[in-house]
């Protein structure tokens, strides 16, 4: 998609600001989104290969090409460097033609595996053999794995000294429990797709009986999905933190042999794990005892094809991309190949590619440029919490020191991860994927006993994105966000506090909402608050989760309120402080406008249009279900909870999005 990111290259006018894409025939009180991206929205078109589009989107198109052309690169490299592993691990995914001739020949291996076990420890040492760190809680917050369960390794929530393994719960092939028990017909309509595409993958891989084997793998899916948590119940940080001593297991949740599978997991040593969703655990052990073991050879044949099938000849990837991407996001066509080569690649060697993206594309300044911008935000959030009226002065400490001991990260981490054990074998695209994701697990299980490092990172430096680590207290803001249009070198600060501004502020912010608020400056899940201060926080929280209960995308769709809260409290908050940083840059000036809009309205449009996006209806409906993030519209009107955004435009009362002063939410 060249011609995409010419928009970003090409900013259309004031500041960055895109004045041709604002709909002066919305009123901004009415509908602050569509204001702002109206005529943005009429002429954009999604790309065929996404399911959204929107400045985050070009972004990733432009890093992707450039990292792209970097891995390629790479290829000259002295064999056995990290820099040759990148390419090789590229090139092998690129070698299609190497792929296709293979065919089948990669799988026979695990379905032989697979086809060998004959009782119950030997299922159980399957399932612990695809035990992976695919899942995240806190930071990246992805609940989601289709092995039977997940493990995240990360610093102990009531000891912050220590890393913990947390057993998450797993073994669903669409995304969340929702889909496959909601009774409304779209979802009845996704079932019937999903069920077709279990046995046409099982038909690729010429078992016998696809549609038979196909219905007995759905039902059992079924079941996982009743015995699972919802997703508004694993957000739950208190009522996730059990721990389990592992003679428990087998006295709390009979039925799967967990000897076999903690042995096969290679945790046989590990004495003590936090069991995030205990009842899901219990009832699927009981599952795995309960079903023929045919039945969970056959799921076991299914999620090996399903997980592998972009690493198999064409078809197989065509199939999953038909069922993943198109039936359950909308997007009509699969990405060409170098697109999905880089993102595979992302995955395997993420920060090897990071290193060499930044010393290409994040300039030393721009690094220094942003630690100043946040270190201006934390101090902005300081000022905040000292006009806080409501609270008193014991909770006002304890945030100040939390955010005090707040470890930043902008660009890259200070220390990269050595990949030097992975092995990259060229031409062997399917066995350089197995071995990636078994090398990310077993590092994982290396911090088990070790110190917790507040330094790693979880993202990717070239990832157009953000996030919080709450028991860490640590930020990482990786360099491909650090670029216009959400931090453009040379333009009025107005803009940058707007768009990247308020994302830095939306992660301070979350070491301070619902979740973050539940550890302390030390990352030990323990009330700091008073009993007044915490009722006061809370009752806000329930404010705005009503708010955003409110806001219906399609009749009878709505935003769920608690599942998206932190997120929700993270941008009013977030949006606040960036407000008031960028009030400090003018150092008590009044703010120079442009282009006929007040330095307050570039601010505002500034915001709402780094939240502009278009996006496909299944991709949306996926996001409500299984996503702790409100849709992008619904995160820009978040500006009727600041009082500056009424004066600004001269919202009223009687406007949609008019809240009363007593009606606006403010957190921090
Ligand atoms: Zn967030």
């Amino acid at each position: 998609m060249a011609a995409c990111t010419s928009v970003v290259a090409q900013p259309t006018a004031v500041h960055g600001l895109d004045v041709a894409g604002i709909d002066r025939a919305i009123a901004p009180g009415d509908d602050f989104f569509g204001y702002a991206n109206g005529l943005w929205l009429e002429s954009a078109t999604i790309p065929a290969d996404r399911s959204s589009w929107g400045p985050a989107g070009e972004l990733t198109e432009l890093t992707a090409q450039r990292t792209a052309q970097l891995i390629r690169q790479a290829a000259a490299s002295p064999a056995g460097s990290e820099a040759r592993k990148v390419s090789d691990y590229y090139a092998s995914f690129m070698d299609e033609a190497a792929i296709e001739k293979l065919g089948l020949k990669p799988l026979e291996p695990g379905l032989k595996q697979i086809d060998g076990i004959s009782d119950r420890a030997a299922l159980a040492r399957a399932f612990g053999k695809t035990l992976r760190a695919d899942v995240d809680v806190l930071n990246a917050t992805s609940l989601h794995t289709a092995n039977l369960f997940g493990l995240w390794v990360a610093q102990d929530l009531d000891d912050p000294s220590r890393y913990s393994p947390f057993l998450l719960q797993g073994g669903l092939g669409m995304p969340d429990r929702d889909y496959y028990l909601d009774p409304s017909p779209s979802m009845e309509q996704v079932r019937s797709s999903y069920r077709a595409h279990i046995a046409a993958l099982l038909a690729l891989a010429r078992l016998s009986e696809p549609q038979a084997r196909a219905a007995r793998i759905f039902a059992l899916e079924q079941r996982i999905a009743r015995a699972h948590s919802t997703r508004e119940q694993s957000e739950q940080v208190v009522a996730g933190n059990n721990h389990w001593r592992r003679a428990e297991f087998t006295q709390r949740a009979p039925g799967l042999d967990w000897t076999a599978f903690f042995d096969a997991a290679g945790l046989a040593a590990q004495q003590e794990f936090v069991v995030w969703q205990p009842g899901a655990v219990t009832a699927m052990s009981a599952l795995v005892a309960a079903e023929p073991l045919e039945r969970w050879k056959d799921y076991l044949r299914f999620r090996l094809i399903d997980a592998t099938s972009d690493y198999l000849p064409h078809a197989f990837a065509a199939e999953r991309f038909e069922f993943h991407e198109h039936v359950l996001s909308g997007t009509p066509a699969i990405a060409v190949r170098w697109k999905r080569a880089v993102e595979e690649t992302n995955a395997a060697l993420g920060e090897t590619v990071g290193k060499l993206y930044v010393a290409r594309y994040f300039p030393p300044a721009e690094k220094v440029r942003a630690e100043a911008m946040v270190r201006n935000l934390v101090a902005a959030f300081a000022q905040r919490l000292d006009r806080l009226e409501w609270m008193a002065p014991a909770t006002r400490e304890k945030a100040k020191a939390k955010l005090a001991a707040l470890k930043v990260g902008v660009g890259y981490p200070d220390k990269w991860r050595d990949y030097s054990g992975l092995e990259v074998i060229a031409g062997d695209a399917f066995g350089n994927a197995e071995r990636a994701k078994l090398f990310e697990y077993r590092r994982n299980l290396a911090k088990l006993g070790h110190p917790v490092d507040r330094g790693e990172w979880v993202m990717n430096p070239q990832l157009v994105n953000a996030v919080n680590l709450p028991a860490m207290n640590a930020l990482n803001f990786p360099a491909a966000i650090l670029q216009p249009p959400y931090f453009e070198p040379g333009r009025e600060p107005v803009m940058d506090y707007g768009a990247i501004g308020a994302t830095m502020g939306h992660e301070i912010s979350h070491s301070f909402d619902d979740q973050g608020a539940l550890f302390d400056a030390s990352g030990r899940l323990k009330n700091w608050w008073t009993p007044q201060d915490l009722a006061h926080f809370r009752a806000a929280g329930s404010r705005l989760a009503d708010q955003f209960d409110h806001y219906q995308p399609y009749p009878g769709v709505h935003v769920h309120g608690k599942q998206t809260l932190s997120e929700n409290i993270a941008d009013v908050a977030g949006l606040s402080v960036a407000y008031d940083g960028w009030r400090l840059t003018l150092g008590g000036k009044p703010a120079a406008g442009a282009g006929g809009f007040s330095g307050e309205q570039l601010f505002f449009l500034s915001f709402a249009q780094s939240w502009r996006q278009k996006i496909r209806e299944p991709a949306l409906r996926q996001r409500i279900v299984a996503d702790g993030h409100a849709p992008d519209e619904y995160r820009a009107d978040t500006v009727r909870n600041l009082d500056a955004w009424y004066g600004a435009f001269g919202v009223r009362p009687g406007q949609k999005l008019y809240l009363a002063p007593a009606e606006r939410v403010r957190v921090w």
